[in-house]
Parts: C-alpha cells; structure tokens; sequence
C-alpha cells in the first residue's frame, strides 16, 4: 500500500499528527506496534492542553487544583491553583482515544511493530514484523515512536540524549490510601529521587506513585521502594511500570521528507519530565508544517524552527533549574522555600497551564531574584 505520509507510532504525538494529516485529505497510515499499549506514564496534563485539543471530560478523570512540595527535611508548601487545574488522564483511555479520532479523519490505523525503513528516491519502503501486513510505502514520514525511537535510528537522526529512566506504581484506593486522593504531591528528596523528583498522582480508582532518575549509579527499583516507605504505604501494587524520558531535544529533529515529534524528538521539558504537552504540540505543529510542505512547498523545518521559537525558553529555564536546585537535599530544601512566596506560585501555575512564559512587574521578578540568590547562597 502507499501513502502519503506514515506516522509510526500511536502514541500522543503520533495520533495528533495522524488526525491533522487525515483532515487534511492526505492519504495517512498511523503504524502501532500494539494498540492495547499502556504507557507508563503519571498522565497529569495541563488546562492549557485539555481547552486546545477540546479533550472530553470524561478522558479527565480527576481536575486539581490543589499541589503540595515536600522538601528533604518534611518541610511541606501547600499551593492552589485559582484559575486552573492539573487533569488526571488514564494512557491506555487517553492514547486509545486520540487514535480513534484519527482513524475517524480517515486515517488507516495498522498494528504492527516497524522493523525497516528502506530510503527510495521518491519516498519510503517500511516493513514491519507483522507478517499479516502488506509493505508499506509512504512519501514522507514522522517518527512519534517513542524515547528509543527506531524510526530516528533508521533514519540517521542524531542521537537522544540524557534519558532519565522512571518507575510508577499503582495502588488501589484504600482508607490508608484515601486520603491522598485530592490532591498533587511532589517530592523533593534526595532519598526518593537524587536528580529528579517523586510524585503521587490520584486517579480515579488509585493512586499512581513514582520516581525517576538519570544517575546511572541508582537502582530505580530501590529509589521507589524507599519512596513508599517512606509515604508510609503498605499496600501491594497491582501495577508496575518503567520507562525512559527523554528530556534534552535531539540536535535536529526534521530530515529529507522526515521530522520526529514527541519523545522521538527528545521534546520533554527537564526539571518536571513533562511530555504529553509537547508530544500533542509537536505533532499539531510537525503536520501542519508537513502538510504546508506537500501542498505548497513551503520548508519542512518550519516546523523544528517554530517549535524551538515557541518553546525554547521554557526549556532552557527549567534546564537551569534542575542543574542548579536538584543537586543536593540543602538546594533542594531551598527550592522548596522559594515556592512558598505567592508571585512564584503565580507565575509557576500560570506558565505550566498554558505554557507561556509569564512577565512579572520588574518589584516582583527583584523579589525572586534575591530570594534566588539568598537560598542559592545559603543551599551551597
Ligand atoms: C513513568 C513516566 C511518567 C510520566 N509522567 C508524565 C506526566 O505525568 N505528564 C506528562 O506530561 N508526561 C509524563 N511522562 C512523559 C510522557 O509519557 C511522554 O512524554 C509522552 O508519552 C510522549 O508521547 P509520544 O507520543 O511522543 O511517545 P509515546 O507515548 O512513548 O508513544 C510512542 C508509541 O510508539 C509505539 N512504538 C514504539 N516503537 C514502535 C515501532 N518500532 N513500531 C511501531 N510503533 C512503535 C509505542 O508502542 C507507543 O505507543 C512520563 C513518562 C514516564 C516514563
């Protein structure tokens, strides 16, 4: 079969590709190596992204407008979100539903797992290990197959860099549970997490528990073991689940016919691990770009250009703060206190709901700085 264009990978960034590409009128294939996938993923998603793609309410399971930051020492800062919420989705819901909707635009959904990608001089010859699917033959493609992503590899795309690797557990709901089931909790502790962080998620029937790490020298398994005990958790988890974050944008993600969107692209924010936001994004963004190519010539990089324009600031910000306040438990003891002033609440909440860099009046952004400078002085 040929196609227009083949988006390998049916996860968030695939399936917002496939579905713009399919309305769009290209003739569209979505590859997926396993359509009942469950993502190991904390699901926590912001307003911004629930008003954008108009996701329906019941795909939220839980809206939160209430955070907690918990430093090395117990020391707890609690926020609340006046004008927004972070939503709970659940990614084997969430992911099945998002390629639904592109194969109700009309794109072809195929489950099988890419093997192959062979380069011709008009387009693409993909082979799977699927032995019922016919070749597939496609004139351009996106990568949306994940932190490991083969169709970056097949393609000579520049490698991705620091992975941090992340566990979760999940735990039904009992009366020793219950009571975390309002409310976001973040865990700034070098026992449960030396470079990173732990968080406690609710979700509608349980609770999705987890910690990540880069440090190669740290046994995951370990770190999230110490983190329930020290939540204080007995239960048994029914679900365990492990996987790798890119958090550092490959060099260049768009090639001759190609670009990679989401994980594949290396496009999860450091510091938070946030991904689904610019897995969605990038693939809104990497479509229109490509369908802009297709029909009207217009450069492929469009994309990449415009993606980094938008959001390269975010990146970087949060990339200085995770170098700089996740080092030790004294930074980290500092950072926590730096949360408790309200403007850095305010600004925090209303750049992570709709991803926007936030001006504050020059008095406040003076108050932060010196509180910057005096925690940083008193954490080194
Ligand atoms: C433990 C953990 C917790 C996280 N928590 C959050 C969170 O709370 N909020 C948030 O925003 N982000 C979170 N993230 C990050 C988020 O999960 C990812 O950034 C997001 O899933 C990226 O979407 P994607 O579509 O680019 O890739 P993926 O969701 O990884 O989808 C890739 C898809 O490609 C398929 N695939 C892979 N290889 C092939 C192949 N060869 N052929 C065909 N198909 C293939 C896979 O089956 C998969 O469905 C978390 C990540 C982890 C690991």
């Amino acid at each position: 079969m040929r196609y227009d264009v083949a988006v390998i990978g049916g996860g968030p960034s695939g399936a917002v590709a496939a579905r713009i590409l399919a309305e769009a009128g290209l003739d569209t294939v979505l590859l997926e190596r396993n359509l009942n996938n469950v993502k190991p993923c904390g699901g926590a998603i912001p307003l911004g992204l629930i008003e954008e793609f108009g996701l329906p309410s019941e795909l939220v399971e839980k809206k939160l407008s209430h955070m907690r930051a918990r430093s090395p020492k117990g020391r707890v800062i609690g926020m609340h979100m006046p004008n927004g919420y972070v939503g709970m989705v659940r990614r084997e819901r969430f992911d099945s539903y998002l390629r639904n909707e592109a194969k109700k635009a009309g794109c072809t959904v195929l489950e099988g797992l890419m093997r192959s990608i062979e380069r011709k001089s008009d387009g693409f010859v993909i082979t799977t290990l699927n032995d019922k699917l016919p070749q597939i033959e496609a004139r351009y493609i996106i990568g949306a197959d994940g932190a490991n992503s083969k169709t970056a590899d097949e393609l000579g795309f520049p490698p991705n860099e620091l992975k941090v690797i992340a566990m979760q557990q999940r735990f039904r709901y009992s009366p020793a549970i219950e009571k975390f089931s309002d409310i976001v909790e973040i865990w700034f502790d070098g026992e449960v997490s030396p470079d990173f962080y732990g968080w406690i998620f609710p979700k509608a029937d349980h609770l999705a528990i987890g910690t990540g790490t880069e440090d190669k020298k740290h046994n995951i398994k370990t770190l999230q073991k110490r983190f329930v005990e020290k939540i204080g958790i007995t239960e048994t988890p029914y679900l365990d689940e492990a996987a790798k974050i890119p958090m550092k944008p490959r060099r260049s993600f768009t090639g001759e016919r190609t670009i990679l969107v989401g994980d594949a692209a290396g496009l999860v924010t450091p510091a938070n691990g946030e991904g689904i936001f610019f897995a969605m994004r990038s693939g809104k963004l990497g479509a229109q770009a490509m369908i802009g190519h297709i029909r009207n010539g217009a450069p492929l990089d469009l994309y990449e250009k415009g993606f980094r324009k938008l959001y390269a600031p975010i990146f970087f910000g949060l990339e200085v703060l995770q170098s700089v306040y996740y080092r030790n438990d004294r930074l980290r003891e500092s950072f926590v206190a730096i949360c408790a002033d309200d403007d850095v609440k305010r600004i925090t909440f209303d750049s992570y709901l709709y991803k926007k860099m936030v001006p504050a009046p020059w008095s406040v952004q003076m108050k932060i700085f010196s509180k910057n400078i005096y925690h940083l002085l008193k954490g080194s």
